[in-house]
């Protein structure tokens, strides 16, 4: 055979027939991918063998193992596309500037449920504020805090609370999602100690001379503090797209509780009577905000339906 043993590996990029291996022994090598496999993202971890000829730093991919999970976006051809593969976290990075939006921190959550994947809060730019602003993005957190969920309050700025950020993305692989301009690549290149925001250089020359087609592409990186990120334009702003309202309810964690109890079993938790989830709202022990935007996100859901259908 043309191809030494068999090694582990992970995808740190894929592009067209070829995908950037790194091996379990820390080298990265530039290898062809066996055509019976179907599939194959950043992430992805895989089989691959050595080409025994000289030729440094080619292989094959022969197999890839199961994945823990894989986030997806919509195709045009496709349905869905993996774009990326075995995260572990997402962080949920907001930030009172350019807005603070729970409806957006509350579409990710869906998501992470949904995935199963473990959301991080990290709201960003604690550097523009004041006792007052401190403590509305305080109370606006605690939302989160009271269900369950992580929050850390950080700036990239002022280098604050990056330390315990370090500390959770040791062991994992995670993914930075959330609004433009909250501060997601000033965070990924002080994290990963990049200079001049590198990481929006996309790295992965192909001199295959078929052209760019790698700025959608996402690589993993490694932190130097430990663990992993994934990164890609598509990667940081991936989205809900094509959940079903029951998807929906259980990405809502503090729902869970009141389901069983409304008084039909249909119920569609909003004006119905005996809805317990509303009634929990107007106790307090749910709030108000993760009500509203319960709703929104299946009224946007249900908009993308009705114009799939019609454009059908
Ligand atoms: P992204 O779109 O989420 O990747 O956001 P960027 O990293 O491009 O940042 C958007 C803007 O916010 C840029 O002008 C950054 O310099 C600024 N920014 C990022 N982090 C901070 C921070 O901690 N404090 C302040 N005040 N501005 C920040
Ligand atoms: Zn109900």
């Amino acid at each position: 055979s043309q191809f030494g043993e068999p090694r582990d590996g992970r995808v740190i990029s894929r592009f067209g027939q070829h995908a950037d291996v790194e091996s379990s022994d820390g080298g990265v090598y530039r290898c062809n991918i066996r055509r019976t496999i179907r599939s194959l993202v950043t992430g992805d971890r895989v089989v691959w063998r050595p080409a025994k000829e000289n030729v440094q730093g080619k292989g094959i991919v022969d197999a890839v193992h199961e994945r823990t999970s894989v986030l997806t976006r919509p195709d045009f051809y496709d349905g869905v596309k993996p774009i990326a593969a075995n995260i572990d976290q997402i962080i949920i990075v907001s930030a009172i500037l350019p807005e603070l939006s729970l409806n957006i921190i509350d579409r990710y959550l869906v998501a992470c449920e949904t995935l199963d994947v473990e959301p991080l809060l990290v709201l960003n730019k604690t550097d523009l504020l004041d006792e007052e602003g401190l403590a509305f993005v305080n109370e606006q957190m605690d939302i989160y805090r009271r269900i369950g969920y992580r929050v850390l309050l950080v700036s990239s700025y002022k280098d604050e609370g990056l330390k315990e950020l370090e500390q959770a993305l040791i062991d994992r692989t995670s993914i930075f999602a959330g609004q433009s301009g909250v501060g997601k690549s000033s965070l990924l290149n002080n994290l990963l100690g990049l200079k001049d925001n590198q990481i929006l250089v996309n790295d992965v020359s192909d001199n295959s001379g078929l052209g760019q087609h790698t700025t959608t592409a996402s690589r993993l990186y490694h932190f130097p503090g430990g663990g992993e990120v994934i990164d890609s334009p598509g990667v940081r702003e991936f989205g809900l797209w094509h959940l079903e309202p029951e998807q929906i309810t259980h990405g809502f964690i503090e729902f869970h509780d009141y389901l069983g109890l409304c008084k039909f079993r249909d119920c569609k938790h909003g004006n119905d009577p005996g809805c317990a989830i509303r009634e929990a709202v107007e106790r307090g022990e749910i709030a108000e905000s993760r009500f509203d935007n319960y709703h929104r996100i299946l009224e946007s859901m249900a908009q993308v339906k009705t114009r799939k259908n019609f454009s059908e």
